[in-house]
């Protein structure tokens, strides 16, 4: 049997005080470990850690966009990482060209000695962080049975989702965005839609003010998508503790199984072989 673990290690939006910014990991079936996003701080070394997950573990980084609540704690991974574990391969991290500027300007203010040619290196000269550009649709090869192609969004330019498939699982994460077409079409047939969600449909001028989703816009890429089963992240504080009303609004509009997420939230999905 195959399964394939999300690990939820933040789930707060921007301006949340409740919970850690974005990130996640995924435990896929051939082995792979990926995190998508790098939350902000220590959070996502932090909660990493507390479900056994090691920042020498990551295999690649896929990045949705360059807002620091989802980059800028990726400083501290490859800090930990190189330290912890000197001979550990390069942090590889993808994204698009703008999210990769803001990763390197991340670098910069976070003092790594020598950045150039997509990549970072230590005191000592070595490698410790490259990245890679990507284009929308063009598929990365990111293990033996692992492959993920990013789409664009609409939230701030340069942001992206990205679809995964391993082992015959399929996993789409929304990254920021309003409700997007692009991401319907790359989302069709997926196993798990992870979409973020700020508000309900009765403030959806707020939300989409703010270039986010409301959780009825999550629920009709979800049903427009086929998708199998949907998880709304990126929850803001007004529903930290209830987060009854996106499901109640995401209820609305898609039939499939749906739930918030929080940190240290964990789902596995299976196939039989
Ligand atoms: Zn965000
Ligand atoms: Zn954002």
């Amino acid at each position: 049997m195959n399964e394939l673990e999300i690990i939820f290690l933040g789930t707060g939006a921007g301006l949340s005080t409740t919970r850690a910014h974005t990130a996640i990991a995924l435990r896929c079936p051939d082995g792979t470990t990926l995190l998508l996003d790098g939350s902000s701080g220590n959070s996502a070394l932090r909660n990493g850690e507390a479900v056994g997950i090691r920042a020498r573990d990551y295999d690649h980084v896929l990045l949705s966009h360059d807002h620091q609540d989802h980059l800028s704690g990726l400083m501290f991974v490859q800090g930990n990482r190189s330290r912890e574990t000197p001979d550990e391969t390069p942090l590889s991290i993808y994204g698009s060209s703008l999210a990769l500027e803001g990763l390197r300007k991340a670098a910069v203010a976070g003092k790594v000695p020598d950045i150039r040619d997509g990549a970072a290196y230590n005191h000592s000269g070595k490698q410790v962080m490259r990245w890679q550009e990507i284009s929308p649709g063009r598929k990365l090869e990111l293990g033996p049975q692992t492959v993920a192609w990013s789409f664009d969004v609409d939230h701030i330019p340069g942001s992206v989702g990205w679809r995964i498939e391993s082992g015959g699982l399929t996993v789409v994460f929304s990254g920021d965005t309003m409700y997007s077409r692009g991401l319907v079409e790359a989302s069709q047939g997926a196993d798990l839609l992870i979409h973020e969600a700020l508000y309900t449909d009765e403030a959806v001028e707020m939300a989409h003010g703010r270039l986010h989703a409301t959780s009825g816009d999550a629920a009709r890429s979800a049903e427009q998508s086929s998708a199998k089963k949907l998880i709304i992240t990126h929850i803001d504080n007004f529903f930290h503790e209830d987060p009854t009303p996106l499901l109640e609004d995401a209820a609305r509009h898609y039939p499939g199984p749906i739930s918030t997420a929080y940190d240290l939230y964990r789902v596995s999905l299976e196939k039989r072989a």
